[in-house]
């Protein structure tokens, strides 16, 4: 610095203020103190702790100076470092000397209570000033203690900025004493916490949620150390097994000990399972330690090893007592409607067979006497009234048959192909007359022409076509007209029955095929029962096919069926062909009267009677009658007839028994027997025919019908 200006080794680090500062303190003989940012000749910056020691003239001017210069760069740097490494932490420190009252603090602080950084006095009142008031004695009670009775302390607190934001705060301090104990020195570290403490928060509240959710679905989670046996339950398993968390301690083999023992095995079933597949899932009952039976639903996913060891399951639990309860509840009702909605079918049918066996002598009556030229035309009128309404209540009887059985899952198909177009013929031939009374106009599209093949039960396909045809006919305008189409729509068989009638209010719509529901027509004059659509919903459904409708109320309503074509389906009836030869096999026994002998094997007086009145016009055949089926036996051993004609509900030995006897027997093995019988169900007249019948008649008799049967079977 030899013959240089003293100026050269300003570094150009402080303020131009700083050096006037300095100039006036000298200029005026006073020492300067302080530290000084310099620059070396190589252009390196050092720090220096220097004093400045002028030296005055007579006039008080200074002439010369002395300066004391101490290198303090390399404390200089431990301290910059110190303040860096304060500001990445977010960490300030202080200290307060107890015997002088002093308090120092470092830059960060002051940013800390939110103030730019030495823009805060540092003092006590400052310091207290910026924590949150709510926190404040909490705050001030730790630093007391602190210094009294030389607690260290380390606190979390809310911070108030003077912008209004809130900022968590950690304090820790200490208290440095002297050799003889007395504190000399509060040090402290202040330090924001606030992510920390915002994600702590968030997670308690989160935490909190949880909880509060798992008790409402009283569901609680759990994980199982298979190795270590060690079992970690949340509160709400707790509470489900009934147990104080303070007091119990979950192991694998407590928890064996809960689950109810009759449903230990289905447990570890469950377990191995999961030692498998890694999947636990499982239904089963515990037992709380005041001895109440819970039910819980047990759902977890295993760890499972490299060497496919399990490890660890982790899972929930769930109280389902109420829901098994509800579920157990419902099971019993079902059952319960189950056994009365058999007992109903039970009982609908047996009712129907009784109402069948005085029907056939009301029908029968009926017909003779409407058929009898010698009664007064009055009087057949009237017969024929009386037939007119058994065959309504016939036909009431079958719907209900009908209804028991499809409703007892009864209804038995024999599915084979159909051609439509018999089907349409033979439901046509038997709305006919109907139509034809009504002043009905029936028009047929397309059905006769194209040839459709379904695979369908034939019977219960006409059934279904004619209730459609009946109800278009029933509830017609005078004058109206009923439209049939057939068509093939995406690969189905589609028939539609088109009415020119009132339709059906839109509000009535959905209660079309309610059992029973004759939508206001009860009052009507058109006869019904409510049923008619619903049967055939089923019949067409269970036949894998489709019911639907269309109405505008006061122009009409179209009906359809749909049902899968036949066309894949290959389908041989051997059936038929079995039992056509089944019946051309008997041969008719020698007869020794003049005329041929049917015998009649009846219990019922009238029915009996009214075969008598059958025969009696028939003057070519001769009727015996036995009424019951050992005194027929009898009568067919001594007598052998050339047909008998035999109920099958008989009292002691029943009409199938006796036609094993008689096949039995050589003299009367070749008498053809016709079977006659109430029973109408599907299924009875193959079983009658497999048994040997050589045909099988419903009761109601229809009399044209056994006359036909007779005069085939008489002029063999
Ligand atoms: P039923 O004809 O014996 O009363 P259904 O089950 O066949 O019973 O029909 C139920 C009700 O639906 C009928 O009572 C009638 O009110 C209504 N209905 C059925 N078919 C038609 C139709 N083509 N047009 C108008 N109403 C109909």
């Amino acid at each position: 610095m030899i013959g240089n200006n003293h100026r050269i080794i300003k570094s150009g680090q402080h303020p131009a203020g700083f050096y006037t500062a300095i100039w006036r303190t000298i200029s005026s003989g006073n020492i300067w103190h302080g530290e000084m940012c310099n620059r070396t000749k190589n252009g390196n910056l050092y720090w220096v702790d220097t004093s400045i020691v002028p030296f005055l003239d007579a006039a008080g001017l200074p002439y010369q100076y002395i300066s004391i210069r101490t290198d303090i760069t390399q404390l200089k740097e431990s301290e910059q470092r110190l303040i860096r490494s304060q500001a990445f932490a977010n960490i300030g420190t202080w200290d307060w000397n107890i015997r002088s009252g002093e308090l120092i603090w470092s830059e960060r602080i002051a940013p800390l209570f939110g103030y730019a950084e030495g823009k805060l006095a540092h003092n006590y009142e400052n310091f207290l000033n910026a924590v949150h008031p709510d926190d404040l004695q909490r705050v001030s009670d730790a630093i007391q203690d602190c210094v009294k009775r030389g607690i260290g302390y380390n606190i979390e607190h809310r911070c108030l900025w003077p912008d209004g934001s809130m900022h968590w705060l950690l304090q820790r301090g200490d208290v440095v004493r002297d050799a003889a104990g007395e504190p000399l020195h509060k040090l402290g570290l202040v330090q924001d916490i606030t992510q920390r403490k915002q994600a702590e928060l968030a997670l308690e509240e989160s935490s909190a949620r949880l909880k509060e959710a798992q008790n409402l679905a009283k569901l609680g989670s759990w994980e199982a150390d298979i190795v270590s046996g060690e079992l970690h339950w949340s509160d709400e398993v707790y509470r489900i097994f009934g147990q104080d968390k303070t007091r119990y301690t979950p192991t694998f083999a407590a928890f064996q000990s809960a689950v109810h023992p009759d449903d230990l095995a289905r447990v570890s079933e469950s377990e191995q399972r999961a030692a498998a597949t890694g999947a636990h899932d499982v239904v089963h009952r515990i037992i709380r330690p005041d001895g109440t039976v819970r039910y819980v639903h047990e759902l977890a996913r295993g760890e499972i090893s490299s060497a496919g060891r399990l490890l660890r399951l982790r899972g929930t639990v769930q109280d389902v007592t109420e829901l098994k309860q509800a579920e157990q509840a419902m099971l019993l009702a079902k059952e319960a409607a189950e056994a009365a909605s058999r007992a109903k079918s039970e009982f609908l049918a047996s009712m129907s067979h009784e109402l069948r066996t005085p029907l056939n002598a009301i029908l029968g009556f009926s017909q003779l006497f409407s058929m009898d030229q010698q009664l007064p035309q009055a009087t057949r009128d009237n017969s024929r009234q009386i037939e007119h309404a058994g065959q309504h209540l016939l036909s009431l009887v079958n719907d209900m048959i009908d209804l028991a059985r499809i409703e007892s899952n009864k209804l038995e198909l024999s599915l084979e192909t159909v051609k439509i177009k018999g089907v349409v013929k033979d439901s046509l031939n038997m709305v006919q007359a109907m139509a034809y009374d009504s002043g009905i106009k029936l028009i047929v599209m397309q059905c006769d022409v194209i040839d459709i093949t379904v695979w369908a039960d034939f019977n219960r396909l006409r059934q279904a076509l004619i209730n459609l045809l009946t109800n278009a006919i029933k509830y017609n305008k005078p004058q109206g007209t009923v439209r049939l189409v057939c068509e093939v729509i995406d690969g189905r068989a589609r028939i539609a029955v088109t009415d020119s009638g009132r339709g059906i209010p839109v509000d009535k719509q959905q209660r079309i095929f309610n059992a029973f529901d004759r939508l206001g027509e009860e009052r009507g004059k058109v006869e019904g029962t409510g049923i008619g659509l619903l049967i055939t919903k089923r019949i067409v459904e269970s036949m894998g096919g489709s019911i639907g409708f269309a109405s505008t109320e006061g122009q009409g309503s179209t009906f359809w069926l749909e049902l899968p074509l036949a066309t894949n389906i290959e389908h041989f009836d051997t059936k038929a062909a079995a039992s056509s030869s089944a019946g051309s096999s008997s041969h008719p026994a020698q007869i020794l009267a003049d005329r041929p002998v049917v015998l009649h094997i009846e219990d019922n007086p009238m029915n009996l009677r009214l075969m008598q009145q059958i025969f009696a016009g028939k003057k070519e055949w001769e009727l015996r009658s036995a009424s019951t089926a050992e005194s027929g036996l009898e009568m067919a051993r001594a007598y052998p007839p050339q047909l008998i004609l035999m109920d099958i509900n008989l009292p002691g030995m029943d009409g199938y028994q006796a036609l094993r006897l008689l096949k039995a027997a050589p003299e009367t093995s070749g008498i053809p027997v016709i079977a006659l019988t109430a029973n109408a169900m599907k299924g009875d007249r193959e079983r009658g025919m497999a048994a040997g019948f050589a045909d099988y008649l419903t009761k109601p008799l229809d009399i044209l019908d056994l006359l036909e049967v007779l005069g085939k079977l008489l002029q063999r």
